[in-house]
């Protein structure tokens, strides 16, 4: 573990993004929690990237709509898809010595990492989680959590063309939790049994798919910069053919420079007509749209691996403090820059003093008034400079401080998180400017 990886785990648990999962139990291998903030913010990036997907895009042809499918389908899904053969097993190996397991691709060396033991032969360990559904648990009435969200869409492909009447090109996006059994699950949340992607699967003819898996690996990475993910920390690696997933004619992975290496945080992918002629050999549909197998573009991301990169990109520790106060020179401030829209609490309220009443009956009136349109914390415990340092750090874009100035005039005190430059508002134009704020780049 990294010693900013471990700074950035203490920050989530000591602020509210992210526990352990089942912590009074000793915890729940490799499973999180989200906690307060945490789901404000997830939830801001999985909004972000639905209003990209369902209204901002502008492909040269075709929409998006939505789809919510079962977690939960029919276990046939699973062998049309692939992914009950060996194409979604990952080789696994075991030491002789202290029988930890390793991935057979990530192992570095022809021994245990761990103790230097000697391995077992590798062998395939299949990723589905299995389930039995109904009351009798017996080979009849059993299924597989999904363990990508993509599936539930490509059974629908009928359905939603239908109802919605549409012609290809189109995609359908999709927000879900997926499951696999990984082998190594680590470094944080980022790689997890249980975690949540966001797909869009664009349905082409096979003559443009080329051109849209161009298009779409380049609409991908300007949404992360956009997001104020820095450039540099982001690339895309082609993915070689021996290692691309068993349905994929091209592959590409858009990667980020965590703490601990570069990491794929989305699959970029080409899937030809793998998935749409299978489900027809396996379900005895003809799912053909005017004669031919659409093919699919598909881009995969994951909403928490995309989380932790927010989250490592924002992180910046300024030793001494940036206002270089007698008290805060031995001190390390943290500075959370995250993207307005990602961040879980916009507006931090902040009366001078808490001891004087009519300040605190005035912060809390501009609190109920701003709650419904932000979401908004109301912070009154400590020093007005300490209470600032504590929104910064959990990457609050703007503070309001309610003085005694505001019992004359009815104006607050406006801090920018990035710049800590103040300015006077008056208190019936906030909703207005704040607005406007959140909804310029
Ligand atoms: P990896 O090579 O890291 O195992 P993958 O290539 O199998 O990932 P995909 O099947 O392409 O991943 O899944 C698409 C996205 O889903 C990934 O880019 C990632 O953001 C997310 N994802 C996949 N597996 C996990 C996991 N175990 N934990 C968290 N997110 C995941």
């Amino acid at each position: 573990m990294t010693d900013l990886m471990s700074k950035i785990i203490s920050l989530c648990k000591r602020r509210g993004f992210i526990f352990q999962s089942s912590e009074i139990y000793g915890g729940f291998g490799s499973c999180y929690d989200f906690g307060p903030l945490g789901v404000e913010m997830k939830n801001n990036i999985k909004k972000a990237w639905w209003d990209e997907m369902t209204k901002n895009q502008n492909p040269p042809a075709g929409g998006i709509v939505g789809l919510d499918a079962a977690i939960l389908m029919s276990p046939k899904v699973w062998e049309a898809s692939g992914h009950l053969t060996a194409g979604f097993a990952d080789e696994l190996v075991e030491c002789k010595e202290c029988h930890k397991r390793f991935r057979l691709d990530e192992l570095k060396m022809k021994k245990c990492p761990e103790c230097g033991g000697q391995l077992t032969e590798p062998r395939k360990f299949n990723l589905m989680m299995k389930t039995h559904i109904g009351p009798v648990e017996d080979d009849a009435a059993f299924t597989y959590l999904r363990a990508e969200t993509c599936q539930g869409i490509y059974v629908n492909f009928e359905n939603i063309l239908n109802t919605m009447r549409l012609k290809i090109p189109f995609g359908v996006a999709q927000i879900g939790k997926a499951f696999r059994n990984e082998i190594t699950p680590g470094d944080f949340i980022y790689r997890t049994r249980e975690f949540e992607q966001m797909e869009m699967q664009w349905f082409c003819h096979p003559k443009d798919a080329e051109k849209y898996f161009d298009y779409w690996q380049k609409e991908r990475l300007n949404w992360y910069i956009n997001l104020g993910i820095k450039k540099e920390n982001l690339r895309i690696k082609e993915v070689p053919v021996k290692e691309r997933p068993h349905y994929a004619k091209q592959a590409l992975d858009l990667e980020y420079k965590f703490p601990f290496g570069w990491k794929e945080i989305e699959g970029i992918h080409n899937r030809g007509d793998w998935d749409l002629s299978n489900h027809s050999k396996y379900s005895g549909k003809d799912l053909k749209y005017e004669g031919y197998y659409p093919y699919i573009i598909e881009t995969s991301g994951g909403a928490d691996r995309s989380f932790l990169a927010f989250l490592c990109d924002a992180y910046q520790e300024i030793l001494g403090g940036r206002t270089k106060t007698t008290k805060a020179v031995k001190e390390i401030e943290i500075l959370l820059k995250l993207d307005k829209k990602i961040a879980p609490i916009k507006i931090a309220i902040l009366p001078l003093v808490r001891n004087k009443p009519e300040l605190v009956k005035k912060a809390k009136e501009v609190y109920q008034l701003l709650k419904p349109h932000f979401t908004c914390q109301y912070d009154e415990l400590g020093s007005i400079g300490r209470r600032y340092r504590r929104v910064d750090e959990i990457g609050c874009p703007w503070a309001i401080t309610i003085d005694f100035e505001t019992l004359k005039d009815d104006t607050v005190t406006l801090r920018y998180r990035d710049t800590m430059k103040q300015e006077r508002v008056k208190i019936k134009e906030l909703i207005k400017i704040i607005k406007e704020k959140l909804n310029t780049q």
